[in-house]
């Protein structure tokens, strides 16, 4: 009977629903092992100046080596971290470890380091950034923060408050992913960003797409008119370096320099060459 099929079909909905839940509380339990256990690591990828050739700074980027799994990417575990609000600790971790290590970087280049929304919101992160800072001796004007425009969507006080004490520290706020949300210049028009990073969805289309030049052009002109750098994500050809370099793009970042490379292989970029690195 339709009654029958419709029980059968709610138990299997209630049977899916369980699965997902369950499934997140793995995760969420072994994100916390993870934690306690020191599995994760943070890898670094130059960000290099197109004028000089040379490393202004590395972004710092988690990594889960997980005993079983092998290294896991930030997309599968991030969003499960936030939802969970162990995305705190764990950003207080990446904070610390990114400092430390930036802190013994000859050539003293910057640390640009991501942090979520959820992080900014919970009233610890100026707290948690002065301490790296303490503890490291890193020169806070060596420290960046990279937040999405998701900060301005909801709660602007709080997370506006929050961003504005971190600076007032002297550390820097960049504008990651620029272009990709849906405030984008509402956000640059409401707080003071040091940098903006266009996304690499603009980027990967500067060789077929007259739109994605003209996009790439208007936020690089963008930066000009504010006084604020601008650092394209995502270049992986020499093709696309050129078209950044015509339109005068300060830093680049991307696969045709390096991928994320774990510490000790950042230091070495550092001390070959000067930190000049090759395309
Ligand atoms: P994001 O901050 O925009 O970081 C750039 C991402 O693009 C990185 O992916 C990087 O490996 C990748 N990438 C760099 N160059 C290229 C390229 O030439 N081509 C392509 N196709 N990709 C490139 P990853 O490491 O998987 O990180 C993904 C996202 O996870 C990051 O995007 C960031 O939003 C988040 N994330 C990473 N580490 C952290 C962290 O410590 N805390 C927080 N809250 N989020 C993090
Ligand atoms: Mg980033
Ligand atoms: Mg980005
Ligand atoms: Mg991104």
């Amino acid at each position: 009977s339709a009654k029958a099929a419709g029980r059968d079909c709610y138990r299997a909905f209630e049977e899916a629903m369980r699965a997902v839940v369950e499934a997140r509380r793995t995760v969420e339990n072994e994100i916390r092992t993870a934690l306690a256990e020191g599995q994760f690591e943070l890898h670094y990828q130059p960000q290099v100046s197109v004028l000089t050739g040379r490393i202004t700074g590395f972004e710092a980027l988690v990594r889960w080596n997980h005993p079983v799994r092998g290294m896991v990417p930030p997309g599968s575990f991030i969003p499960v971290a936030e939802e969970t609000g162990l995305i705190v600790p764990l950003g207080t971790w990446v904070l610390r470890e990114a400092c430390r290590q930036a802190a013994g970087w000859p050539g003293a280049p910057r640390v640009s380091v991501n942090v979520s929304v959820v992080q900014l919101r919970s009233g610890g992160v100026v707290k948690a950034v002065a301490e790296a800072l303490g503890e490291s001796g890193l020169e806070p004007g060596r420290l960046e923060l990279e937040v999405t425009e998701t900060v301005m969507l909801d709660d602007t006080t709080a997370t506006l408050g929050a961003l504005r004490a971190v600076r007032s520290l002297g550390v820097l706020v960049a504008m990651d992913d620029f272009g990709t949300g849906y405030s984008s210049l509402n956000s640059l028009h409401n707080f003071a960003f040091d940098r903006i990073k266009i996304d690499r969805s603009f980027v990967a289309d500067l060789a077929s797409g007259e739109k994605a030049l003209a996009i790439v052009r208007a936020v690089i002109g963008l930066g000009r008119s504010l006084g604020v750098p601008v650092t394209a994500e995502g270049v992986e050809t020499p093709a696309q370096l050129e078209r950044l370099r015509a339109e005068r793009c300060d830093d680049v970042q991307g696969y045709l320099y390096s991928r994320p490379v774990p510490a000790a292989a950042a230091r070495r970029m550092l001390e070959e060459a000067g930190g000049r690195v090759a395309a």
